[in-house]
């Protein structure tokens, strides 16, 4: 099962260990009873596709045995207690077996097996046109796009001419770190905090947790058999984060608690000049050939606009500054803006303040999701570490029911009556319709707190919430109040809303969001001929593929304009394939001699047509939105991505050179490549 290239091998110790035979399991020494437990707490379809890889025999997806739908969060695909208790007593004698034996694990399963794995846990076909994403993404198979291979045949001079410079060592630009560091590549990483992480390390307020599925919310190669919980909590992550960082040695790369204040082009040396602020607060400035932006889009907190808000005199702070030292318990705490970040301090604080007061401005939808708060049980740990490939298919069943697979439920149906403002589509209705019955069910009867939740716009078109019961249980409280009339202003001791009525607060914490449109803000960039990069976007960023543009050569976006999620997937599957884009990038300018490359501005134009063309016709563009972070202040999206995930998925493999200008170095024109002179 050894890897032929790079893809799937990590550096430990100077060793290459290959990621598949991380995939097939620590060796088994238990006895029998404490197996038997383990499986207690197993997700018994993975169970049944790690038995396949087990004992090289797909008869076991092919019985009785088998899930009987499939629910986004949902592990055990709504099987009957019988058949789970069936499939453990199988499985534990396969283990059993396997362990007395000293049997090795039999090779993976063809194609054909592995696309039938996925649709036994899909519970439904899962069409060819997905399965190479899926496979690839389980390392299943050797992916070409992650290959550095190419690198070894670039000269070490080209390549120390190719300093690379990363503003962020959030998820992405660390991501970053480990790709150039496989490639050989110099760079730095330029941190304005203290440590690796991004929005992990600066969102520290009570109840901050992640709310996609920590067995994908994760880097696609490393194990995720360590998870305490199904979404673990920010703290969790973030040493994550360090521990990634260490193993590959990307601390080393890193200047931490400097800031990049703005970076500009140099035509004559084709090279950035990145200006930076230092931990003493001193100026400085860095030369690379390359940038690549790794800010993140949800970092830069939004402080709102209310009269008055100076006159308070307690303490007030955004969620993503919390201060610590501010001890909440026992006072009152006024909590202005309820959407992701609201709906977990809340729930998190009710109990150990005096009166909570939030104040939001626009109900949220929300779905159901009871593992959100769930504790991940040993025997599932267990089975993640020892099962042959357990910890890979739970990966796809926590991945597919949310892959974003095409647009269809998020489109606005021109045919369909949307004059009420309420859904898009039919598919849409019934959405509402569920959700509605599903939030109303928990409240029971208290018409005046239903009509307070109820979303008026389509659903799903804000960012859905998670929904384990312990927001509306939090709202019913009696140390608890949901206003929804809108803020008049701030006084010295509390807030006013528009009705007159007076609500007395200790604290005020402003959950309100972030300066999602603004981006890169606030560095100022200057590209080709002396361009700003604000100036060009003003209120309507784009980039070609949500990566690079037209006049600033060789500065490459991680999650920039257009490529947010908000129908499926999740940012750090969608940061793999930026940087897979970004290194091919690389591979081009170096294997070419060049030492600058842009997107043509037709390449450059047309995407952000069509870019345009697509997201208007998306729910979360719906003109019923009036409130959302999603839309700029022209109410237009230039943050979300319209785009089925493996459509950019494939986009991103590979960089297409006819879109982009080469330039510079000992590079010449080559018709074969599309490769053409500047200008
Ligand atoms: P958000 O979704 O933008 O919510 C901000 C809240 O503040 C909304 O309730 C908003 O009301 C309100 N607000 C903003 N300006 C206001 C004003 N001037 N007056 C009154 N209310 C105002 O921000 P967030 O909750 O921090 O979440 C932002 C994003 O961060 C999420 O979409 C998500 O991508 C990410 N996030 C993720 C997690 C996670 O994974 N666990 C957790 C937190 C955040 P309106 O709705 O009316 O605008």
């Amino acid at each position: 099962h050894l890897r032929t290239s790079r893809a799937g091998f990590t550096r430990q110790h100077g060793h290459m260990v290959s990621g598949r035979h991380l995939h097939m399991g620590q060796p088994i020494t238990d006895d029998e009873a404490t197996i038997a437990a383990a499986l207690e707490d197993v997700s018994i379809p993975v169970l049944m596709c790690s038995m396949v890889h087990l004992t090289g025999d797909p008869s076991w997806i092919r019985g009785e045995i088998r899930p009987q739908g499939i629910f986004l969060n949902e592990y055990q695909g709504f099987m009957p207690e019988e058949m789970k208790a069936e499939a453990r007593r199988l499985a534990l004698a396969a283990i059993v077996e396997h362990r007395d034996r000293g049997r090795t694990v039999p090779p993976v399963p063809d194609r054909a097996v592995l696309q039938e794995m996925m649709s036994y846990l899909a519970v439904a076909e899962v069409a060819d046109e997905f399965v190479q994403m899926f496979l690839e993404d389980l390392e299943l198979v050797d992916s070409p796009a992650t290959s550095a291979a190419w690198a070894e045949s670039i000269p070490a001079e080209a390549k120390a001419a190719t300093e690379v410079i990363v503003i962020g060592c959030g998820e992405a630009g660390l991501l970053a770190g480990i790709r150039l560091s496989e490639a050989g590549i110099p760079y730095t990483i330029i941190e304005k905090n203290a440590g690796p992480g991004g929005t992990w390390w600066e969102n520290r307020y009570p109840g901050a947790r992640v709310d996609i599925g920590s067995h994908f919310y994760c880097y696609s190669f490393e194990p995720a058999d360590h998870w305490s919980e199904y979404f673990v909590r920010q703290e969790e992550l973030q040493r994550y984060f360090v521990r990634v960082m260490d193993k590959y040695g990307v601390g080393a790369h890193c200047r931490f608690e400097t800031e990049v204040t703005g970076a500009t082009w140099n035509e004559a040396t084709d090279t950035w000049s990145v200006a930076l602020r230092n931990p003493d607060g001193s100026t400085d400035s860095i030369e690379g050939r390359v940038v690549i932006s790794a800010v993140g889009s949800l970092n830069r907190p939004k402080m709102p606009v209310i009269a008055g808000m100076d006159d308070f005199a307690g303490p007030s702070f955004h969620t993503a500054r919390w201060d610590s030292s501010v001890d909440y318990r026992g006072k009152k705490v006024a909590q202005i803006g309820a959407g992701a970040s609201g709906f977990q301090l809340a729930p998190t604080i009710a109990d150990d303040v005096e009166q909570l007061t939030v104040f939001q401005r626009t109900a949220q939808w929300m779905f159901p999701n009871p593992n959100y708060h769930r504790q991940v049980p040993p025997g599932e740990s267990w089975a993640m570490r020892h099962l042959p490939y357990y910890g890979r298919w739970f990966r796809f069943l926590t991945f597919w029911p949310g892959a974003g697979l095409r647009m269809d439920n998020s489109r606005i149906d021109p045919n369909f009556d949307d004059s009420d403002g309420l859904a898009v589509n039919a598919t849409n209705k019934i959405t509402r319709e569920m959700f509605l019955g599903l939030m109303a069910a928990q409240i029971g009867d208290d018409p005046e707190l239903i009509a307070k939740i109820t979303p008026d716009y389509p659903a799903s078109g804000k960012r859905t919430l998670q929904d384990n019961g312990s927001w509306l249980k939090c709202l019913t409280k009696e140390n608890v109040e949901l206003v929804r009339t809108p803020i008049e202003r701030i006084v010295h001791n509390g807030v006013v809303t528009t009705d007159g009525e007076f609500h007395q607060a200790d604290i005020i914490v402003y959950a309100t969001g972030f300066r999602h449109n603004d981006f890169l803000w606030p560095m100022e960039i200057t590209g080709r001929g002396g361009q700003r990069l604000g100036e060009l976007w003003g209120n309507a960023p784009s980039a070609y593929l949500g990566i690079t543009v037209a006049g600033f050569p060789n500065l490459f976006c991680l999650y920039g304009p257009g490529t947010n999620l908000a129908h499926g997937g999740n940012l750090i599957f969608q940061s793999e394939c930026q940087v897979t884009y970004v290194m091919d990038a690389l591979r081009l300018l170096l294997d070419g001699g060049f030492t600058a490359m842009e997107p043509t501005q037709s390449a450059y134009d047309d995407y952000s047509a069509s870019y345009r063309s697509e997201i208007d016709q998306m729910v979360w563009s719906h003109w019923s939105i009036r409130n959302s972070h999603f839309k700029n202040p022209d109410g237009k999206i230039h943050t979300i991505s319209p785009w089925p995930v493996p459509t950019y998925w494939a986009w991103t493999r590979a960089v297409d050179p006819s879109a982009y200008v080469f330039s510079g170095g000992a590079g010449t024109a080559d018709d074969s490549t599309g490769v053409a002179d500047h200008g």
